[in-house]
């Protein structure tokens, strides 16, 4: 006992000396970002405006977004580069609340924070111009769009995040706000209509669904199937018994050890692998998240994963030596961190941007990702008015207890680091369209 609460302390102690060291990390690049830009040599701009140099971003959410407002704001502003970020979604896809208004009413709008060229006010006249489009495949120098247009790049950061092949509850699964809201309306319709929901998965996205749906809906029967012998199993037996504790106390039936077979889904009844039947209405997929790497599967395929994570090095390079100036940052990078979240994608965006702005002064990029315990720390809503916050380093955890009482989960905050006005649509972003050497 008295051993375990000096563990507690000591990791308690960790976490503000890691605070600290963030905080002063954080500093250090952005005041050596600062003095960079006041002694680097004063470039010429180009004369003829084909010679302006693209630095392209494909994906705009947690690590593209993030890293192209750095950009915007870091690289050299004497007209030599053009940033151009490109993202098929009409709206930034605010994840964290999909599971809550898969079930909820009212709130699904919320969700889709509007792009909008305010968040790039630090930026050069003209130097960003937003691709609303998907790259299909990264060449050496340029990247092609499904539109059939090629975009040449000097640099290029790929933050292509994860997809799922069913969508709600870990993603939209539609590209304009209008779409995924009635996606969002229509999920939280089946819930509504169900007697006997069956939720496959018991990582975050599984756990969040079925306690907000035992808790909104207490007469239905919710069951949650896990294929491992914890729920959260990636993280330690603190957070495992209290997600446990949390699901069974609201009644949700918890079945471990056990897989649902898609194929067996006929509204009526589900079977489980071991040839188990559960009577079901309402199957939820709360699994199945893969790496959206395909689009260098010809020009690197080496660098792929068995998971099909994007393998990096420290600089957060692609591990190839002969593509120097392609990035990887957020959950398509294999950065080896056990737990991705958002808060992750940031960082290793900023590590990204910056080595650019480095290399675009002719300097090496030198500032490197190394995975930090106290990054993975989760925050794990059980119901609409519980959750708990877990930090672990492998040794000891700390977990905390909190009430909510934002049904929308504070997303207003999101909205507002994000540059937008919670919640006022401002449509989709509009910037001149690409007119570079096609
Ligand atoms: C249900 C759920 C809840 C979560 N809750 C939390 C939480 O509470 N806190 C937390 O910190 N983290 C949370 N996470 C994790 C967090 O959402 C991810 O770590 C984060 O989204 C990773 O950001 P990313 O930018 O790397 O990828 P993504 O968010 O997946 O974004 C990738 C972007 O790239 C775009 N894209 C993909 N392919 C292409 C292409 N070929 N061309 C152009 N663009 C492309 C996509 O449209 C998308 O906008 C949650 C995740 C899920 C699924």
């Amino acid at each position: 006992m008295a051993l375990e609460r000096i563990k507690k302390v000591a990791l308690f102690t960790r976490l503000i000396a890691y605070g600290f060291r963030i905080y002063f990390g954080v500093l250090r690049r952005a005041l050596s970002g600062k003095f960079a830009a006041l002694t680097a040599p004063k470039a010429i701009p180009p004369a003829d405006p084909s010679e302006v140099k693209n630095v392209v971003v494909v994906g705009a959410a947690f690590a593209g977004y993030i890293a192209s407002h750095i950009l915007a704001s870091s690289l050299p502003r004497d007209g030599r580069y053009r940033l151009i970020v490109i993202e098929p979604n009409s709206h930034f896809n605010f994840t964290w609340v999909l599971p809550r208004f898969s079930v909820i009413s009212g709130h699904e709008h919320k969700a889709f924070i509007p792009y909008s060229p305010s968040f790039f006010s630090k930026s050069p006249k003209g130097m960003v111009q937003w691709v609303r489009d998907r790259v299909t495949s990264v060449r050496s120098h340029s990247v092609v769009l499904r539109s059939g247009d090629e975009i040449p790049y000097e640099f290029l950061i790929i933050a292509t995040g994860s997809t799922v092949p069913h969508g709600l509850p870990s993603r939209i699964g539609a590209e304009n706000r209008e779409d995924g809201i009635e996606i969002l309306k229509a999920m939280q319709a089946r819930i509504k209509a169900a007697t006997r929901i069956v939720v496959a998965g018991g990582g975050a996205a599984g756990v969040e669904l079925a306690t907000d749906a035992k808790n909104q809906y207490p007469d239905k029967s919710v069951t949650l199937v896990h294929s491992r012998q914890a729920v959260m199993h990636r993280f330690g037996p603190g957070l495992q018994k209290g997600a446990l504790d949390g699901l069974q106390k609201l009644g949700v039936d918890v079945i471990l050890g056990e897989r649902v077979d898609p194929q067996s889904v006929d509204g009526k009844f589900i079977t489980l692998a071991s040839g188990r039947e559960i009577e079901c209405d309402c199957f939820i997929n709360c699994t199945g998240q893969k790496p959206a790497s395909g689009l260098i599967e010809d020009l690197a395929p080496k660098t792929i994963t068995s998971s099909g994570h994007i393998r990096v090095k420290p600089t957060l390079q692609i591990d190839d030596d002969s593509l120097p100036n392609i990035f990887v940052c957020g959950d398509v990078a294999d950065t080896k961190v056990a737990n991705m979240n958002s808060r992750i994608a940031g960082q290793q965006a900023e590590i990204a941007a910056d080595n650019i702005v480095l290399a675009a002064r002719g300097k090496k990029p030198s500032y490197t990702y190394e995975p930090g315990w106290a990054e993975q720390v989760i925050k794990l809503t059980l119901g609409m008015g519980h959750s708990i916050t877990h930090f672990g380093d492998g040794k000891s955890e700390l977990l905390f207890s909190h009430r909510e009482t934002d049904p929308a989960l504070m997303c207003a905050g999101a909205w507002r680091s994000l540059g937008a006005k919670p919640f006022e649509d401002t449509g989709v972003y509009s910037s001149p369209s690409y007119e570079g050497t096609k």
